[in-house]
């Protein structure tokens, strides 16, 4: 059935446009942007006092399936993605097998059709079993539906196979998602080393465990004139060198997580299991660093790093748990309440961040936008509904979030994938 959505404010960062429109919805495409549409047979959804945006992406997304389904599935993952406001999702390869070979991206792309309300993209290992060593059948895994490459989790240690990724990756056209970790320098850290971590002697990991890898990932994208995309940004000089790239048009985007904006290492102090997250919580330093690299556009995307984990694992002793928190049905608002609606972005930056950037960073043409011919995903939100975490409600299988309990302003109100309405 034809789907109108009428009178919503729509914000489209591609074009644009931010202005009162109708949009017409016809067999999974939008067919007609106009001030008024009328029509017969329609399902009409009111969307006055309503922003209507091109469908959120999380390209950063843990879905645990195959192998942990008791953390999160394919469908658990889709059905909180779709609550979270968001129509496309990109899951990491770090399964149990791991998404190394055309078995495993076909499997996802099969139970994706079968069970998930979302539209769900598969990112494959650079290297088999994430070992860091010999590198995937990047062309057979890309011609199997592989969106992407990442070995995320773990980081790609040695210069010459990052190298060799890059270079497969722009013959194939494709991206490196890259996990900025030097485990050397990292190795058993909980936490952030400065302050607190000595505070509460707990072990840390040090800022230059991050600020190596984007380094040298930054000169072997140069080199090779390859596109590598740094994963959850967390630290200041990781932010610099990040920026020095960009003014010099190496081929590098990056994308920054919900919590490291929002939270910092003081919260440390709870020895709250949630909170242990690998890139950890930096200090407020760092998060200043990342929020002004926002507003100067160098850093392109909001991502998630979706990590479910069961409670068990999580109730245990800090340095035993598992790193990891639960995203996907807790960042739009967080990032509505924290930063839109306390000006310190505009709801264009971060509809671009959401949307349009992730489709261009992915590659994916006829989404991240408002226009006729593209998909009809679209994300419809309500800048001033007032929520409370409740990781009891979550869709995901799992709860492990920091933020239960807080009370925001701001969240999506309806999630359309295909012209299909998955969400309330
Ligand atoms: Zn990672």
């Amino acid at each position: 059935m034809k789907l109108l959505i009428k009178n919503g404010r729509v914000i489209d960062p591609q074009s644009g446009t931010d202005e009162t429109l109708d949009i017409l919805l016809d067999r999974g495409k939008i067919t007609e942007i106009k001030p008024k549409i009328e029509g017969k047979g329609l399902k009409v959804i009111d969307a006055s006092r309503l922003v209507v945006a091109p469908g959120f992406i999380d390209m950063h997304v843990h879905l645990r399936e195959p192998g942990n389904e008791e953390k999160e599935t394919i469908k658990t993952g889709a059905l909180a993605a779709a609550k979270g406001g968001y129509t496309s999702i990109a899951c990491m390869p770090n399964t149990a097998p791991v998404n190394d070979t055309r078995g495993v991206t076909e499997y996802i792309l099969s139970e994706a059709k079968r069970n998930a309300v979302v539209n769900v993209f598969p990112i494959a290992a650079v290297t088999r079993g994430l070992c860091g060593e010999m590198l995937t059948d990047m062309a057979d895994l890309s011609s199997a539906g592989a969106i992407a490459f990442s070995d995320d989790g773990q980081p790609i240690e040695n210069s010459l196979v990052m190298r060799r990724a890059l270079e497969y990756s722009k013959l194939l056209d494709t991206l490196i998602i890259d996990h900025c970790e030097d485990k050397n320098l990292s190795s058993e850290g909980i936490m952030h080393e400065g302050y607190y971590s000595y505070k509460l002697g707990m072990k840390g990991i040090p800022s230059s465990s991050e600020e190596i890898t984007i380094a040298r990932d930054i000169i072997l994208a140069k080199e090779t004139d390859a596109r590598v995309h740094i994963a959850h940004l967390s630290v200041k000089g990781a932010v610099e060198h990040l920026k020095k790239a960009k003014k010099e048009n190496v081929k590098v985007t990056a994308e920054v997580t919900p919590h490291h904006l929002l939270l910092n290492d003081s919260h440390m102090e709870s020895f709250n299991t949630d909170l242990k997250v690998n890139p950890p919580l930096r200090s407020k330093d760092d998060v200043h660093a990342l929020l002004e690299a926002i507003k100067e556009d160098y850093i392109d995307v909001f991502a998630t790093d979706h990590a479910p984990h069961t409670p068990d694992e999580k109730d245990v002793e800090i340095d035993q748990a598992p790193f990891g928190i639960n995203g996907l049905e807790t960042a739009v608002s967080l990032l509505l309440d924290k930063l839109v609606n306390k000006n310190i972005i505009g709801i264009e930056k971060f509809i671009a961040m959401m949307s349009t950037n992730p489709a261009r960073i992915l590659g994916l043409e006829n989404k991240g936008k408002i226009a006729v011919g593209s998909d009809a995903d679209l994300t419809i939100l309500k800048l001033h509904q007032e929520v409370v975490v409740d990781k009891n409600q979550f869709r995901s299988k799992s709860r492990n979030t920091p933020f239960h309990g807080w009370k925001l302003k701001g969240a999506p109100v309806m999630t359309i994938v295909g012209g299909k309405i998955v969400y309330p």
